[in-house]
C-alpha cells in the first residue's frame, strides 16, 4: 500500500470535501503519517474515513473530525495548545506542526507511552505529554496555563470550568459535548473582557471524558 497516495486522496475525498479549508491543516494532514499511529493490523486502514480502535477500549478519531477540531482551533503557529486525551498522539502530532507548543494529557500510561514513542519517531519535541492515571486527578494543566487554544478528544457531560479558567483572553476551547454516546462539537471562545461565548458545530461520537467534570470510571 502507497500510504503517501492514501493521504492525499483523504485530505481531498474526507477533509476538503466536507469543506475544511486551513492551508496550514490540510498541509500538516498531507505529511503526517497517520499510520504510524494505529496498531499494525489496522495500518492498511489508518487513512480510511473512520474511527479505530487503539487498545485499552479507546479509539483514534475519525480524519475529518481530526481536521475539523483543529481548523475550529485557528492556529497560526504561535500558541500554546493543551489537548485533553492523548490517544494514539495523532491530534498532538497535528497540533505541533500547527502550534508553538502542545501540552498533551492522557490517562491511560500505555497509550501515552505509545504516543511519545511515535511523536519523537517524528522529532515533534514541542510536544510535553503527562499522563493523568490516579483516580480523581483534575480535568487540565493548571500548572502551565493559561493557554491560547484547549482540546478535548472525548465527550464531556458540560464544559468543564476546570478548563474555562485555563484559557487566556482570547482562547479557545474545543470539546464534544452530550451524552457519553452523543456529542455536539462545542467551541467556547473567551473574549477579552473574559467573557465566554459559546457556539455548536456537528454532531460527533467521542469516548467518554472521566473524571470530577467529566464521566465515571
Ligand atoms: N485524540 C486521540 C483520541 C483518543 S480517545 C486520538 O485521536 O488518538 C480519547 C482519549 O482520552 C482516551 O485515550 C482516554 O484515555 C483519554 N481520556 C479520557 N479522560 C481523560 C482525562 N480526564 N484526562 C486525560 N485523558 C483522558
Amino acid at each position: 500500500m502507497n500510504f503517501s497516495i492514501a493521504r492525499k486522496k483523504m485530505v481531498h475525498d474526507q477533509v476538503i470535501a466536507r469543506g475544511v479549508s486551513d492551508r496550514r491543516v490540510l498541509d500538516s494532514m498531507l505529511h503526517i503519517p497517520r499510520h504510524i499511529f494505529v496498531q499494525e493490523a489496522f495500518a492498511a486502514q489508518a487513512y480510511s474515513d473512520t474511527a479505530l480502535p487503539i487498545g485499552e477500549k479507546q479509539t483514534i478519531s475519525q480524519p475529518y473530525i481530526v481536521a475539523l477540531m483543529s481548523e475550529m482551533l485557528a492556529l497560526n503557529g504561535t500558541e500554546k495548545v493543551l489537548e485533553i486525551g492523548t490517544g494514539s498522539g495523532y491530534q498532538t502530532a497535528i497540533l505541533a506542526t500547527l502550534a508553538e507548543r502542545v501540552f498533551s494529557a492522557e490517562r491511560i500510561r500505555p497509550l501515552a507511552l505509545r504516543a511519545r514513542k511515535c511523536l519523537d519517531s517524528l522529532k515533534l519535541f514541542n510536544v510535553q505529554l503527562r499522563i493523568n492515571d490516579t483516580e480523581g486527578s483534575p480535568i487540565g494543566w493548571e500548572e502551565e496555563a493559561p493557554f491560547d487554544a484547549i482540546i478535548v478528544t472525548a465527550g464531556a457531560p458540560s464544559v468543564p470550568d476546570i478548563l474555562t479558567d485555563q484559557l487566556a483572553p482570547g482562547g479557545r476551547l474545543v470539546i464534544p459535548v452530550g451524552s457519553d454516546t452523543d456529542q455536539q462539537l462545542v467551541k467556547v471562545i473567551k473574549r477579552d473582557n473574559g467573557e465566554l461565548e459559546r457556539c455548536a458545530s456537528i454532531d460527533c461520537r467521542f469516548v467518554p471524558l472521566i473524571g470530577k467534570q467529566g464521566w465515571r470510571a
